[in-house]
C-alpha cells in the first residue's frame, strides 16, 4: 500500500494556527497516513499530537524544525523521530527560544521607531499561544492593524532582510543542530532547500557541510518547491547520497495556498527517509536509528 506522508507541519506550539490536536484531525481528514509535527525550536506540541494520532489511527513522527545560521544565512533543519526528552536537544531549543524573545523585543522597538507602529510586541504575543514567538506572529498583528493586505505583503514590507522590522540573528550552528537531533535518536533533514535562493555552488557547499556533520536527508518534495525545484533537489539528493523527505510546511488555514495531504509523490530514483524507519514502525516506538 502507498502511504501518504507529510513530514513537515506546524501547530500553535510555534507559528501554526491549529492546535496539535486540530492539526492531526485535519491531516486525518485530508488522507495523511504518516504525519510529523515539526514546530520551530520546540517539541511542546508533540505529546498532544501523538495522543490525537493514536486515537485516530494515524502514524505519528516526533519532529522539530531548528533555526540555524550557516555562513550568515538562515537555514532550517528538520529533525525526524527525535526523542524530545534528550537533554542537549531540550537545552539547545530553550536557548533558541530565549533568543527569539530578545529578537521580538528588538523587532517591536524598530517597528515603533522607524515606522511609528506601537504595541507590536503585545500584539504579536496575542497570536503566539505557545512559548515560541515568530516573525509570523508579528505579520499577523501587522495585517490585523491594516499595514498590508496579507501576511506575504507585510513580510515583504516590514519583516525580510533590509526592511525596517528585520533583525539579523545568530541562530544555532549547523553542526550543533545536527548533533542535538542525532543525539536524540533522530534523523536530520535540510528543510525546503530551494527556498534559500542559493546559487547551486553555495547550495552544494551547504549540502556538503551538512552531510559532513552527520545530516542524512533533504526535502525533495516541499509545499514551497515548484516542480522544477523538486527535480533539482532530486539531483542534489542523488549527488550527495541523501535520503529524500516530503513535507507541506503547513501552518494552518491562515496560508491557504498550502494544504495537508496534497503533496506529489517523491520522484523515482530517490530513497525515502522512511525506508530507514521500517524497524521502528514495526516496533511501534521510536528507537535510536541504526547507523
Ligand atoms: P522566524 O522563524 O520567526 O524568523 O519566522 C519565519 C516564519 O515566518 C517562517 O517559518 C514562515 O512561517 C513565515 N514566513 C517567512 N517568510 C514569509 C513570507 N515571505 N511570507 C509568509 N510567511 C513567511
Ligand atoms: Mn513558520
Ligand atoms: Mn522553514
Ligand atoms: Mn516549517
Amino acid at each position: 500500500m502507498n502511504l501518504h506522508y507529510d513530514l513537515h507541519t506546524h501547530s500553535t506550539a510555534s507559528d501554526g494556527t491549529l492546535t496539535p490536536q486540530e492539526l492531526v484531525t485535519r491531516a486525518h481528514e485530508q488522507g495523511v497516513d504518516v504525519l510529523a509535527l515539526t514546530d520551530h525550536d520546540t517539541t511542546e506540541g508533540l505529546a498532544e499530537a501523538a495522543q490525537a494520532a493514536a486515537e485516530l489511527g494515524l502514524q505519528f513522527v516526533n519532529g522539530v524544525e531548528i533555526s540555524v545560521t550557516w555562513n550568515g544565512q538562515l537555514v532550517h533543519i528538520v529533525g525526524l523521530q527525535v526523542d524530545p526528552a534528550h537533554a542537549p536537544l531540550r537545552e539547545g531549543l530553550a536557548a533558541l527560544r530565549a533568543r527569539r524573545d530578545e529578537r521580538a523585543e528588538e523587532v517591536a522597538r524598530r517597528l515603533e521607531k522607524k515606522c511609528g507602529i506601537a504595541g507590536a510586541l503585545a500584539g504579536a504575543r496575542t497570536h503566539a499561544t505557545g512559548s515560541v514567538i515568530s516573525r509570523a506572529h508579528f505579520a499577523r498583528f501587522l495585517v490585523e492593524q491594516g499595514h498590508g493586505r496579507d501576511v506575504r505583503e507585510v513580510f515583504d514590507r516590514y519583516l525580510t532582510p533590509g526592511k525596517p522590522g528585520y533583525v539579523a540573528m545568530e541562530w544555532a550552528a549547523l553542526e550543533d543542530a545536527v548533533s542535538w537531533i542525532r543525539g536524540a535518536g533522530g534523523m536530520a533533514v535540510i528543510a525546503h532547500p530551494a527556498r534559500y535562493k542559493l546559487t547551486s555552488t553555495k547550495l552544494r557547499r551547504l549540502l556538503g557541510d551538512f552531510k559532513g556533520c552527520g545530516g542524512e536527508g533533504i526535502e525533495v518534495v516541499s509545499g514551497s518547491h515548484s516542480r522544477d525545484e523538486c527535480h533539482a533537489m532530486l539531483g542534489h539528493a542523488l549527488r550527495f547520497g541523501l535520503l529524500a523527505s516530503c513535507g507541506s510546511d503547513y501552518h494552518g488555514p491562515v496560508t491557504p495556498w498550502v494544504e495537508l495531504g496534497r503533496l506529489p509523490a517523491l520522484p523515482q530514483g530517490c530513497v525515502p527517509v522512511w525506508e530507514r524507519w521500517a524497524a521502528w514502525n514495526g516496533a511501534g516506538a521510536p528507537q535510536a536509528l541504526a547507523r
